[in-house]
């Protein structure tokens, strides 16, 4: 099994989502989406930043060459030691609740710190299809709730006692959360900025950073929505964000890489079962692991190639696709109707590159898979770059003991 991610696609959707936005936008890449060193490499020679959450992310971004200008800090829950790494290397920091507060504000009496810090706002606009990924729904667990009573007066009492606080963020939720939606809490959290400038009688806040989430379309090639249709929403619900007054942050992640993404297993063997067709491959769970846990929102299409890697021509049969964890769960999808498969023959799991093998779940011991990245020239040949090998077992063993 390897995964194949596709740097020329990736270099024009930043393309895309830079012509989007005016000039003056930073679109700092959220790197959980995936990690990989040469995959940040490339986004920031692309002009893009990074968001990062935890100090391994920092350091993979770090390592990459980003400016400190260029990168925001963003975790949920911080260590201490994580505060000091963000203020002490002069990224944005967004602070998630009133302790985190204090204990930022204790810190700055102390030291000084070249860090752009901001508050995460849960606007609580309301959650979108898929509950796990709502991060504004009433009670999530992310950000600063402002409808709750009493927040909007201590938020503004915050910013009124620290004058170090110039920025605001928001991250409204990914995948499922509706356009509209994404614009309703951005334009809360603008309007809260501008009552704050107001209220200080000068400008505080000087950056928003209105998070990502795009969504993705995984039913077909097409790119849905595209970065201009949500930056033409967004120029009509926030129009203060196209100001020029406000150094705007935003932190794309899924939807500058799923579509550029995909994995592909080798058929092992088949068998039938039940009367059921199944094949299988080690394609599976470990590295589709929403796929499989949660398939009513995370299928995937799935094409069958024969042994050259050409699509496969054979009758068409309903077919479950399963990987090799030993749980019943471990299936990519069921009966799906594809050619025939073999043994020998490959399937391609399309739109990949997002939480995908990026975010693998290490069950049973099994490696992380090869990993390329690949350029198509203008004479159709195919150039691989391994970006990172698979584990040997020896790596495997490693990580356990
Ligand atoms: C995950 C996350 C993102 C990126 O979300 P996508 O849906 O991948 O665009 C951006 N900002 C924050 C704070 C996040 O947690």
């Amino acid at each position: 099994m390897a995964a194949f991610l596709d740097f020329q696609g990736i270099t024009s959707t930043v393309a895309d989502l830079q012509a989007a936005f005016p000039e003056t936008f930073v679109h700092a890449f959220a790197a959980k989406a995936n990690l990989f060193q040469s995959l940040l490499t490339l986004l920031r020679s692309q002009g893009m930043g990074a968001e990062v959450a935890s100090a391994g992310e920092f350091e993979l971004a770090w390592r990459a060459g980003f400016e400190p200008s260029m990168m925001v800090y963003d975790a949920p829950v911080k260590t201490k030691a994580e505060i000091e790494l963000a203020l002490s290397r002069g990224i944005a920091l967004n602070i998630d609740n009133f302790q985190e507060l204090d204990w930022v504000a204790s810190r700055l009496a102390h030291r000084s710190s070249n860090s752009i810090i901001g508050i995460r706002i849960n606007p609580q606009v309301g959650a979108g299809e898929i509950e796990a990924l709502s991060t504004a729904s009433r009670s999530s667990k992310f950000g600063v709730a402002l409808k709750d009573q009493g927040n909007r007066e201590r938020l503004i009492q915050a910013y009124v006692d620290h004058a170090w606080l110039t920025g605001i963020h928001t991250h409204v939720g990914s995948q499922g959360c509706p356009l509209e939606l994404m614009c309703a809490g951005i334009a809360e959290t603008v309007a809260l900025a501008e009552e704050l400038n107001t209220a200080l009688g000068h400008q505080q806040i000087r950056m928003i950073d209105m998070g990502g989430g795009l969504p993705v379309n995984f039913d077909s090639d097409e790119m849905t929505p595209s970065f201009a249709q949500y930056a033409a929403l967004l120029r009509e619900r926030v129009p203060a964000l196209f100001s020029g007054r406000y150094k705007v942050m935003t932190e794309f992640g899924r939807s500058v890489v799923a579509k550029h993404g995909m994995t592909i297993g080798r058929v092992e063997f088949t068998k039938v079962s039940g009367g059921r067709h199944i094949a299988l491959t080690h394609a599976g769970a470990h590295t589709l692991v929403r796929t499989v846990l949660d398939p009513e929102h995370w299928s995937r299409r799935i094409s069958g190639l024969d042994s050259q890697g050409r699509p496969k021509q054979a009758e068409m049969v309903p077919q479950d696709i399963a990987g090799p964890c030993c749980f019943q769960g471990d299936v990519i999808a069921h009966l799906r109707p594809l050619p025939l498969l073999e043994p020998g023959d490959y399937v391609l799991v399309h739109d990949t590159g997002a939480y995908c093998f990026s975010t693998p779940f290490q069950y049973n011991g099994l490696p992380n898979p090869d990993i390329y990245a690949f350029t198509v020239s203008d004479r159709n040949e195919v150039t691989f770059d391994l970006i990172k090998a698979a584990q040997s077992d020896d790596e495997v063993v490693a990580a356990y003991s």
